[in-house]
């Protein structure tokens, strides 16, 4: 299968490598001129499990997609941010055939990907496969992961299941589900509290659940969302989503992580996802005339670090 990797961060990376070792013809699409020009020179270095690997993948500009150029397969690899401008970019690439797939963490992503592919070839999804970006050229992959994912096409079900198939076959442990908004939510009400909660207290996530307020915010943020994806027919199981949510205070397991935006923002000064996690909220909530104060004010928070930080 010829694959584009839209966005090769450090997931899009990760996904290359793995479908590329899984014999699939991978082509990654990147902005970032310094990661494409490494990536050409050196091939794309990984320490991947701990082993050093390094494999040499076509990568191209996204400003430099060729009309020519046919994949069966995009997968959106992008910040939710930078969607739009790669779809807008590598439109002579998306044909009346090409499925899209698009794992971006956040909410609302399809609104997007509408405008520019038919939605009989869209399919939506989230992954728990994790990766890190350690400098132009070089990725860190460890553990394991999974992906879910459905179609938005209507009786499109055969071949959203035969997508995940292809995508297992490379290791990568893919499942059809029949309910992805869903599992949508239910991974962005983990973001929506832990990601801007810890960004803006300059705490991981064990600090956080160790102060006198976690609980409330977590249970008012995760309510916040509840409300408006019961708008959209999707009834979260609010007890349970907190549990989840709060199950990252672990210091047993992640809680002694800083979470993605903090890395992005407070280490790396780069502009934040939170207009697609709790700005998402906000937004759907002033739609449907639903209060969601708490993602008003983390949203605006955020914005205000990024502000201060000159983020740009
Ligand atoms: P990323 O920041 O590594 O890459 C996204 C894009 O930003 C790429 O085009 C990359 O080249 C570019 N970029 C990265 N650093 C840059 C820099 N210093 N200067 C210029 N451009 C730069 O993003 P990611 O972690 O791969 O995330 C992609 C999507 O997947 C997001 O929606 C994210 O929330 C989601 N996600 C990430 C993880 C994870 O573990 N990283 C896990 C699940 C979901």
């Amino acid at each position: 299968m010829k694959i584009a990797i839209a966005g090769a961060g450090a997931m899009g990376s990760r996904f290359g490598l793995m479908l590329h070792q899984g014999r699939n013809e991978v082509l990654l699409i990147d902005g970032w001129a310094d990661h494409v020009q490494q990536i050409k020179e050196h091939g794309l270095k990984a320490n991947f499990n701990g082993e050093e690997v390094v494999e040499q993948l076509p990568i191209v500009l996204q400003s430099e997609v060729e009309k020519e150029d046919q994949v069966d397969l995009i997968i959106l690899f992008t910040k939710a941010m930078q969607l739009e401008k790669m779809l807008q970019d590598i439109q002579s690439l998306i044909k009346k055939d090409t499925e899209v797939l698009c794992l971006l963490n956040g909410i609302g992503h399809e609104d997007i990907i509408e405008k520019f592919v038919p939605m009989e070839n869209i399919y939506i999804g989230n992954t728990m496969w994790t990766a890190g970006l350690e400098g132009p050229g070089q990725v860190k992959l460890f553990g394991n992961g999974s992906i879910e994912l459905q179609n938005l096409g209507a009786g499109k079900e055969v071949a959203a299941k035969k997508l995940a198939d292809k995508l297992s076959e490379s290791g990568l442990n893919a499942h059809f589900s029949d309910n992805i908004h869903y599992s949508i939510y239910r991974k962005a009400c983990v973001n929506g509290t832990m990601n801007g909660l810890c960004t803006i207290l300059d705490v991981n996530m064990a600090e956080l659940g160790r102060t006198s307020t976690a609980h409330k915010m977590v249970e008012t943020i995760v309510n916040e969302f509840a409300k408006v994806a019961a708008v959209e027919n999707i009834e979260l199981d609010i007890p349970e989503v907190i549990a989840h949510c709060e199950s990252c205070f672990d210091p047993e397991t992640i809680g002694l992580h800083y979470p993605s935006m903090y890395q992005d923002l407070i280490k790396n000064h780069r502009l934040t996802e939170i207009d697609y996690i709790n700005g998402a909220i906000s937004r759907k909530g002033k739609k449907y005339d639903i209060a969601t104060p708490y993602c008003d004010f983390l949203t605006e928070l955020v914005h205000a670090k990024e502000d201060s930080l000159n983020v740009k």
